[in-house]
């Protein structure tokens, strides 16, 4: 608690905040970054430009660890918040954006508005130090001007889309500076599918980098002491409780929970690569995967949700350290029946579909259907990979639909088809729910800041997801009383009748209905 009684994380809202200096002169024609060139441009296009900057090495990085979908844009937020939001959650460690200022402002705007309490460093541009490479020199002064270990133990510096395609080379920023550390990440939207894949780019780069320094010579040690018993790391943003719950469950077998990576400091970093095991939770963190792999850790996917879920998890966790048989039925039964109980004491009746960007889908539809739910339907805009398998197969033997990389469009499709009584989901697609007057609840706010793991989450959904359930009747009340205020273009208050001209949309649609056959045609060439 700060002297004026305020409540705070740590003491990074002292840090001194870096006044820049007022532009003088402005350069004929360096008005405007360039402009167009956002998420909503081509993907095309910057990829292309990215390319021909000399980014065509993490390009094609990105590709193979973060496959591409149906769309090859991000659908959700951009993804750049994801690395933004692990880098604001880290004590002692500042984030500076490099890019147009439209997209660092609604970055900061959500990360405020998750209560980031941080500053976020920005370098502004424009189109003459952008290709004149004068950028980049603002960057290295910024990072040195910033750079003070009393502060930090890092600095994150992340290029969003424009400094990608235009080649900014963050890998040429000094890798240390006065003790601290410097990480330069490009995270542009026509790379990284995800916000959440986002999180394992910049989590991957610090844990290359801490690996590096491990190999250097001896690290700090963690905060509280380092464990006397072999670890697991877990690989995944969680319910604060969740950690705690599965390192109860590890106890019978003799071993400890590590660090939750995304760590929340830098020291745990070394920690998180000196476990024994690492436990992929979420599915998604190819390139920290890739570090584990590097130092020689192995990797479990899956989780312990539920009872099926729990009981393969420890099996797998207790194989990879090399446990009897014995100790690891003794973890399962001093587990499961009380897993069994909470599932029995709140049960879920109904039809629900899934969907969400958070990584986690499966493992809430594993719980929800040894709830009693019925799932016919889970989309997660995350990639495939074998660190899900598990849960994959669980559900498709239970009849589910399981969709990797779902669209927007999937998921309301999806809902569309099933009228569930149900639907978890993206802000699109509870909006597009509460429409069709059916009970809907976000995914994000609502599902994951519930604790999942074990006896603990085995009934955490039963109230929130019975709740909405019952709440059918009052949607349809408010459908009933909304209805005939308007649709699309025509929602809200009016005075008069909106004022619809259909020849306008005809004529337009004439025009974008020309332009996609000479597209078409020039493809036959
Ligand atoms: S940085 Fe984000 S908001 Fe900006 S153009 Fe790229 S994807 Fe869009």
């Amino acid at each position: 608690m700060s002297r004026d009684g305020e409540v705070t994380y740590d003491d990074a809202g002292q840090t001194p905040v870096i006044l820049g200096e007022p532009v003088t002169e402005q350069p004929i024609g360096a008005a405007l970054p360039v402009d167009g060139m956002g998420c909503h441009a081509g993907a095309d296009q910057m990829m292309a430009a990215a390319r021909l900057a000399g980014k065509s090495e993490i390009l094609d990085q990105y590709a193979a660890d973060y496959p591409k979908g149906p769309h090859d844009q991000p659908q959700s937020m951009c993804p750049a918040f994801g690395s933004l939001r692990v880098g604001l959650r880290m004590k002692r460690v500042a984030t500076v954006l490099s890019g147009s200022a439209c997209c660092v402002y609604g970055l900061t705007f959500v990360s405020h508005f998750y209560g980031a309490r941080r500053s976020v460093g920005y370098v502004p541009f424009n189109s003459e130090t952008l290709v004149t490479g004068k950028l980049f020199e603002d960057i290295r002064e910024a990072v040195h001007v910033m750079a003070d270990p009393a502060n930090y133990d890092a600095i994150v510096v992340t290029n969003l889309c424009v400094p990608t395609a235009s080649g900014v080379p963050l890998r040429l920023l000094p890798r240390e500076i006065n003790g601290v550390r410097i990480v330069g990440i490009d995270v542009p939207g026509f790379g990284i599918p995800t916000h959440a894949e986002a999180k394992d780019v910049l989590a991957g780069a610090m844990l290359n980098y801490a690996r590096k320094e491990i190999e250097a010579g001896p690290v700090q040690a963690p905060v509280g002491g380092k464990s006397d018993r072999p670890t697991v790391t877990l690989l995944g943003e969680m319910f604060p409780a969740d950690p705690m719950m599965i390192g109860a469950m590890l106890a019978p077998m003799g071993l400890a929970a590590g660090p939750v990576v995304p760590t929340r400091e830098w020291r745990e970093l070394y920690a998180a690569l000196d476990c024994g095991v690492v436990a992929a939770i979420h599915p998604f963190y190819t390139a920290a995967v890739r570090e584990f792999e590097s130092a020689g850790r192995p990797i479990v996917g899956s989780a312990p949700v539920g009872l099926d879920g729990t009981a393969d998890w420890l099996a797998g966790i207790g194989a990879a350290f090399g446990i009897s048989a014995d100790r690891i039925g003794a973890a399962q039964n001093a587990f499961l029946p009380a897993i069994k109980a909470a599932l029995a004491a709140a049960p879920i009746k109904g039809t629900i579909t899934l969907s969400g960007y958070e990584g986690s889908e499966l493992l809430v539809a594993r719980l929800l259907i040894e709830s009693g739910a019925d799932v016919p339907y889970v989309g997660t805009a995350c990639p495939k990979t074998r660190w899900s398998a598990a849960d994959a197969d669980w559900l498709e033997a239970k009849g589910v639909k399981v969709k990797y990389r779902a669209s927007l469009e999937d998921d309301l499709a999806a809902m569309d088809a099933i009228r569930p009584d149900l639907a978890i989901g993206t802000t699109p697609v509870v909006q597009k729910a509460k429409e069709k007057a059916i009970p809907a609840l976000y995914f994000t706010n609502l599902i994951s800041a519930r604790p999942l793991m074990g006896p603990a989450g085995a009934g955490s959904l039963g109230e929130v997801v019975n709740a909405a359930i019952a709440g059918k009747e009052r949607m349809e009340t408010m459908k009933a009383f909304f209805e005939g205020v308007g649709h699309g273009d025509t929602a809200g208050v009016w005075e008069g009748s909106p004022n619809l001209r259909p020849d306008f949309r005809a004529q337009h649609q004439k025009k974008l209905d020309k332009a996609a056959k000479a597209a078409k045609a020039e493809e036959m060439i």
